[in-house]
């Protein structure tokens, strides 16, 4: 199949990536001249393991990358829009996704063959039909449904691990106005014959993504709210606390495994990224305007930027002035595995503390050229390895849970005063430091 995808972000060339490997002949567009030029020279723009070696592998063969979307769309047989949704005012900003509808209805005036335009990006249920297929029809001069399909195919990768997911997939949701759209989409998916494939319309399959990730979100804040009321009462451990929910059989199948779900109900310094936080608010700002307020997730939402000030509440539980205290901060991408820093909770954690007079010392093995674009102008220091982050400082705050930092007591050990380590997410045993603060403890 030839497919056209158009946004060459973390999902576009993931997504595009991964179709060259399953045999389809892929072309990714972007507006961004660098972006072209770095994927055309088998190079990713982006950090995300097995990337480069698919890309290396199709590039000039099943992969190419251009600037121009008209020729890209007309020699394909499916477009996927792959462009981000942001929130602007705490709703969703679909300018990017109509833009690129009407750009692609204008190409569809050329196709004389069967074309299906489908929506990969989180959009809120109801777009595909009311927004985005008008726009298609209107710059189009043809008739959805007869001239062309529509399809909306939500995507579930994890940064970090979005090949991997990607080609071994738990489910694929395909919404379609018809079932032509949802055999062509189908059709791109041929080689995954045992994955469940969910067949519906555009705005359940809309809704599919947005419940599955405001899931995962309420699971996090649920977790964090009750830590939180765990360490005021005392003699508490949260970690403890969880393992004996897990044992319950709706979570712990009879072979004992664990089901996945239950890591999102584990403490921590709160979700970040592009796509937990934003999702939740753009659904709270669509109950909203129709009139079903969501109370839930608002809560959610809520407790999620409360929850990085409970860091520095840790920490002033030792130190009660912060102002010069030096600080090293272990983490600053949103989770383990990506570059991504967007919504970090490093973010306002680091924010804070240099506005309360902290030294920093920042540090995260991938993270670092992304981190000096966010805090350009800021006066930390962004360090080339853990052990200089954490070399004679009074507190190590850490936020992201990277492998590499299962090292740290042991470059505790080494030091003649140990700093108070304050651990976001729960991976050092409290015992194995001498000064340990944690989440939930
Ligand atoms: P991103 O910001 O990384 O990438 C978007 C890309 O679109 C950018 O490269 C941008 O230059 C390009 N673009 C913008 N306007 C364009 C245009 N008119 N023509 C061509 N290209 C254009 O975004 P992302 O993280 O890949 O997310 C894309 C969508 O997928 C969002 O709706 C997001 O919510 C959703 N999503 C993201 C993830 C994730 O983990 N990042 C996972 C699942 C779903």
């Amino acid at each position: 199949m030839r497919i056209a995808v158009v946004g060459t972000g973390y999902v576009g060339l993931v997504s595009g990536a991964c179709f060259a490997e399953l045999g389809h002949d892929v072309v990714c567009v972007d507006t961004d001249r660098d972006k072209v030029a770095k994927i055309q020279s088998g190079v990713p723009p982006i950090h995300e393991r097995d990337l480069p070696q698919l890309v290396r592998r199709h590039i000039g063969r099943r992969l190419r990358a251009t600037l121009d979307l008209t020729e890209a769309v007309t020699s394909s047989d499916m477009s996927l829009i792959a462009v981000g949704t942001p929130l602007r005012d705490g709703k969703i900003d679909l300018s990017f996704v109509r833009a690129v509808a009407e750009q692609i209805g204008t190409a569809l005036k050329e196709i004389r063959h069967y074309h299906v335009v489908v929506v990969k990006s989180t959009v809120v249920p109801g777009t595909t039909e009311k927004t985005v297929l008008p726009i298609l029809e209107a710059a189009s001069g043809k008739k959805a449904g007869y001239d062309f399909g529509v399809g909306m195919n939500p995507e579930f990768l994890t940064e970090g691990e979005a090949v991997s997911d990607f080609l071994r997939p738990d489910r694929i949701v395909l919404g379609g106005i018809d079932d032509r759209s949802i055999d062509a989409m189908a059709e791109a998916y041929r080689q995954f014959d045992s994955v469940p494939v969910v067949r519906t319309n555009p705005r359940s399959a809309e809704m599919i993504k947005y419940a599955s990730n405001t899931l995962l979100a309420t699971m996090i804040s649920l977790s964090n709210e009750l830590a939180n009321l765990s360490a005021e009462v005392g003699e508490i451990d949260v970690p403890t606390v969880m393992e004996g929910v897990h044992l319950s059989r709706y979570l712990t199948s009879e072979d004992g495994q664990t089901a996945q779900l239950a890591s999102f109900l584990y403490p921590g310094c709160g979700y970040g990224g592009s796509c937990l936080p934003k999702d939740t608010k753009a659904l709270v700002s669509q109950g909203m305007e129709l009139g079903v307020p969501m109370r839930v997730l608002e809560a959610v939402d809520h407790v999620n930027r409360a929850q990085p000030e409970r860091m520095l509440d840790l920490l002033r539980r030792q130190f009660p002035e912060l102002v010069g205290l030096r600080v090293g901060v272990l983490g600053l991408a949103f989770r383990p595995g990506t570059d991504d820093m967007r919504e970090s909770p490093a973010i306002p954690i680091i924010h804070k503390l240099v506005s309360e007079g902290v030294e920093v010392r920042a540090y995260d093995p991938i993270a670092t050229e992304s981190a000096s674009a966010v805090f350009t102008g800021l006066n930390i220091k962004l360090c080339e390895d853990m052990a200089e982050a954490v070399q004679d400082v009074d507190a190590v705050l850490l936020i992201t849970r990277w492998d590499e930092f299962a090292q740290l007591p042991a470059l505790i050990a080494r030091q003649p005063v140990p700093p108070l380590l304050v651990d976001g997410r729960r991976m050092i045993a409290p015992v194995s430091v001498p000064n340990y603060s944690g989440i939930g403890l």
